[in-house]
């Protein structure tokens, strides 16, 4: 608006943004910077605004990108090795669509590589730090997208959330966060992780701003078979009466600050006149596990397409071809990525497949009819994202099954296809923000992220 307006210029907004950007460089947010073409697309916004031509409802406005998906300037890593080089020739669907508004990508942001991992310390790269303690992760996969915002650098920033990669690093920053429903937006053009559960969404420091990315980016895409028509914008939001809080994750595994943060804000809902019912969600228990095989399954399907012979990284040396994939793999993979590939082909296995893919897939319908019963007892869901705070670089790295634990709460969501909007709550006594996210049933993104409003205070 302010662009439109001539108060203030696209190109001055985006050398701000680069400013800004490069002021935070020992966060380490970016894995590479795109300032030419960001002042050019800038320029030409404003020439358009001299010329007296319509521009779009984002222009002018600098986001970052996370950096698994792909466009064509630049390189697209994944904060992978493997990636390496890789100059894709096609542009996903939602940056088309962003791009198509106005919107100017300054840079690609860190992640764990492949999007494998809770805390971005799995990036080739090395770890983003956290906004408000620098000793502390920015939590993942996408952290440097989290903390690109956090930090003011830009206006928005894109993420994927296969399990939690928006939620978490959103809490973890005090910032919003969005996993659309599955299908809402577009997955074509972002490097796949697991298939059935990759959903598209956005980091913005309001709910306001959520919902213009959503109205910009919701719908079909004849591109992604996966995509539902565009509900969002015909959406009527939801009068909401009853708010569920789940019996189970109101307990000592949960840590002290948000307990007392998601006992707050049902307080400051109970005067607002909305009741908070308890509800039991046994089945959720068993997401976690069924999440460590589901997704690795899906992994080790979409990861072995590279082989050092189509994209990016090819190991040097090798002898036969046997010998380039094995280097390949080995040299480009970070250890995170060969243990889920390893993980899903166990559970794949002519031998494990009933005992393991299986029996998850079984558990995955039961954990949707679960939320279907509790979205029966109330509107939406209040919950933790994840069961503490930023914790300390290095503190989980070593043991998967910590950082596996990270996801605890945000998993079931993707395994049941239902958006999910982590909301800043406030922070603890060491300035650590706090985050609490609310779910609700398939197809009502809209009115969660109206709902939120009514939780800022
Ligand atoms: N932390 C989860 C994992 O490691 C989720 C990752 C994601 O959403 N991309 O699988």
């Amino acid at each position: 608006m302010r662009i439109a307006s001539k108060e203030v210029s696209a190109v001055s907004l985006v050398k701000e943004a680069l400013r800004k950007a490069h002021e935070f460089e020992d966060y380490h947010v970016f894995i590479s910077m795109n300032e030419e073409a960001a002042l050019a697309q800038a320029a030409e916004i404003d020439a358009k605004i001299a010329r007296g031509e319509k521009v779009g409802r984002l222009a002018g406005v600098p986001f970052a990108l996370k950096d698994n998906y792909l466009s064509p300037d630049g390189e697209t890593t994944a904060g992978a090795h493997m990636l390496q080089g890789l100059t894709s020739p096609i542009t996903a669907t939602v940056v088309e669509k962003l791009k198509a508004e106005g919107a100017i990508a300054i840079g690609r942001t860190n992640m764990d590589a492949f999007a494998h991992g809770s805390s971005t310390e799995n990036s080739y790269f090395g770890p983003t730090l956290n906004s408000a303690d620098r000793e502390r992760v920015a939590g993942g996969s996408s952290g440097g997208s989290a903390v690109a915002v956090a930090l003011g650098i830009v206006e928005f920033a894109t993420g994927s959330d296969t399990g939690g990669s928006i939620r978490q690093p959103a809490s973890f920053n005090g910032i919003y966060g969005l996993k659309p429903t599955y299908g809402a937006t577009s997955r074509y053009g972002v490097v796949a992780m697991a298939s059935s559960t990759d959903c598209m969404g956005f980091f913005t420091k309001t709910p306001e701003d959520m919902d213009l990315l959503m109205s910009i980016t919701a719908g079909q895409d004849p591109k992604d078979l996966t995509t539902l028509p565009d509900y969002y914008n015909s959406s009527e939001v939801k009068k909401v009466k009853r708010v569920g809080i789940i019996k189970d994750f109101d307990n000592e595994v949960v840590d002290a600050d948000i307990r007392k943060a998601l006992k707050e804000k049902c307080e400051l809902l109970e005067s607002k006149g909305y009741e908070i019912v308890k509800i039991e969600m046994p089945t959720l228990k068993y997401a976690l596990a069924v999440y460590y095989i589901i997704q690795p399954a899906e992994v080790a399907s979409n990861l072995s397409r590279y082989d050092g012979v189509r994209y990016g990284f090819r190991s040097k040396d090798s002898k036969d071809l046997d010998g380039l994939y094995e280097n390949t793999r080995d040299e480009g993979f970070m250890p995170e990525n060969k243990r889920r590939i390893m993980i899903g082909n166990f559970v794949l296995s002519s031998g494990f497949y009933d005992a393991y893919f299986l029996k998850a897939a079984k558990a995955r319908t039961l954990i949707i009819k679960e939320y279907e019963k509790a979205f029966s007892e109330c509107d939406f869901i209040l919950t933790p994202v994840s069961p503490n705070p930023a914790f300390r670089l290095g503190e989980k790295v070593d043991d998967p099954v910590a950082m596996y634990l990270e996801d605890l709460m945000s998993v079931s969501l993707n395994l049941a296809g239902v958006p999910g909007l982590a909301i800043p709550a406030g922070k603890n006594a060491a300035g650590l923000p706090i985050g609490l996210q609310l779910v609700g049933p398939r197809r009502s993104d809209k009115s969660l992220i109206e709902f939120s409003k009514e939780l800022a205070k």
